[in-house]
């Protein structure tokens, strides 16, 4: 019997996985310099979270879930976002009570059954912070810079954000009249799924991409006309703040987030050039957290795809950086030598570099051939002759020079080189 990976699931192999560590790296370390946590929350949840923090109504909950009954009876489901996790886990374990705000961030795995394509996985993965406790716009405006240096420090350097504002409960009635009043006559001419929109969440046919449809919406109201004396500043405060970031952005009006508990700042990353498009997006939910049980609590958050971010960058053709060869490879010869080139390589290693040997006996050839496998960017030689005189011969493989050294100073000497 064969055994095959599951369908829109990949391993990460050496010298792919390199890339999902240097993109991660990223994420990390710009999170550490906003003052963002890790927050880890398992991969499967109570069904039922998902159906209230992510919508009834979604296409993810209607269609996309990988959802099973455990040995209990009881309903799980792999989380298909990070959202709703974080949510629950921030009003179950109480972060409310402590000083607001609350910063968090995640990357993980994310599962969807969804129809495999390129940059689109069952298993896919997801960097996404949430920020609770506060309406203050400059932390709206903190986060989207936050996602764009994120996408800039990977190497992308074309993104720009699409920013709106959908509103609230206020204002968002108001606006909800004007457009339903405004499409009524045309619904004849919308598409099947956006004329029964036109009931249930009329928002959402400014952002269909049937032709016909986006022809219509055109001319329709434009939420950003309806915001009330809460929202309105909110919106202008957010773009001054943008500004004052120097994160280059476009209002958007079509931009829009389906469910009720959105409120406010919405936005999208997207990528200009080869390999363009959406890369992530995020906003306001400033119902959520109440939605799934806590107190009445302000958030905001984004997520962003990293297979997407990979496959942009493969695209872009943009280099990364990435060090995956081992600093020294000790090659011996000798059973003396052998015996001594073990506690070398233990100093090698307590010294912060990274260094290999040939575990197969290899003769001197076999042994410089696994330098050059495991792209060392210096040997040390050592045979029985080195051995008796306390040195060490040391290569550079890239130019070709050698030299001999003392044999007690073969760690500091890789480790000058290596700087
Ligand atoms: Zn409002
Ligand atoms: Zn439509």
């Amino acid at each position: 019997m064969k055994f095959r990976i599951p369908r829109g699931t990949q391993d990460l192999l050496p010298g792919e996985v390199e890339k999902w560590q240097y993109v991660e790296e990223k994420a990390k370390e710009l999170c550490r310099r906003y003052h963002f946590s890790e927050v880890r929350t398992p991969v499967f949840e109570q069904t039922s979270l998902f159906q209230r923090g992510v919508g009834e109504t979604t296409d993810i909950v209607e269609k996309e879930m990988y959802t099973f009954e455990d040995r209990g009876g009881r309903s799980l489901t792999l989380r298909p976002e990070g959202t709703a996790s974080v949510v629950r886990s921030f009003v179950e374990n109480k972060l409310y009570a402590d000083t607001p705000p609350t910063k968090l961030y995640y990357i993980g795995p994310m599962f969807r059954y969804e129809r495999p394509q390129a940059g689109r996985q069952r298993q896919f993965h997801q960097f996404g912070v949430e920020v609770f406790g506060t309406e203050e716009p400059d932390v709206d405006a903190e986060i989207i810079d936050l996602g764009y240096r994120f996408y800039r420090a990977t190497g992308l350097a074309d993104v720009k954000v699409e920013l709106n504002s959908v509103g609230c409960p206020r204002c968002r009635p108001v606006h909800r009249e004007a457009l339903v009043e405004y499409l009524t006559p045309h619904k004849e001419e919308l598409c099947k799924d956006c004329q029964s929109r036109l009931e249930r969440n009329p928002m959402r046919i400014l952002d269909c991409k049937n032709e016909s449809c986006h022809r219509i919406t055109e001319g329709a109201p434009k939420v950003i006309d309806f915001l009330c004396d809460h929202c309105g500043p909110h919106f202008d405060s957010v773009k001054e703040a943008l500004e004052l970031l120097e994160v280059p952005f476009h209002v958007n009006t079509r931009l829009v987030r389906g469910l009720d508990y959105y409120t406010q700042t919405a936005f999208e990353f997207v990528l200009e050039g080869k390999g363009g498009g959406s890369l992530g997006g995020g906003g306001r939910y400033n119902g959520l957290v109440e939605e799934v049980g806590g107190p009445e609590t302000p958030g905001i958050g984004f997520a962003v795809g990293l297979e997407r971010v990979l496959m942009a960058l493969e695209q872009q053709e943009v280099e990364l950086p990435l060090q995956t060869g081992v600093d020294c490879f000790l090659v011996t010869l000798g059973a003396e030598a052998k015996k001594h080139g073990v506690t070398l390589l233990k100093q090698l290693r307590e010294a912060g570099l990274s260094a290999e040997r040939d575990y197969l006996d290899r003769k001197m050839k076999g042994q410089m051939k696994a330098a050059d496998r495991a792209r060392a960017a210096y040997v040390a030689i050592l045979g029985e002759n080195e051995l008796a005189e306390n040195r060490v011969k040391v290569k550079n493989l890239a130019t070709g020079d050698q030299e001999t050294i003392q044999l007690d100073k073969l760690v500091d000497y890789i480790r000058d080189v290596s700087k």
